[in-house]
């Protein structure tokens, strides 16, 4: 039997971010090697690649700092959505 693999997102959540343009919560998503930031209603997404979240990666606590890397990715949509 053959396994079909489909690619899908590992991780999707609403962050409480808000839209710049719209208002809307912002949406992270985790998906292969990249992580996005983005708003559904605006279809505008930011992405960094993973080797790029490594830098977030606390060796003390042994874990992601996601709201730094969530204010970063922040700051990029910003830039984008109003620039
Ligand atoms: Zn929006």
């Amino acid at each position: 039997m053959a396994i079909v693999e489909v690619a899908k997102p590992s991780v999707v959540f609403k962050t409480d971010l808000k839209c710049p343009k719209c208002g809307s919560d912002l949406t992270f998503i985790e998906e292969g090697d990249n992580v996005w930031l983005g708003c559904d209603r605006c279809a505008l997404y930011i992405k960094i690649s993973k080797r790029d979240v490594r830098r977030y990666w606390n060796y003390v606590s042994r874990r992601v700092l996601w709201r730094d890397l969530l204010q970063d990715l922040y700051g990029l949509f910003k830039d984008a959505a109003l620039g």
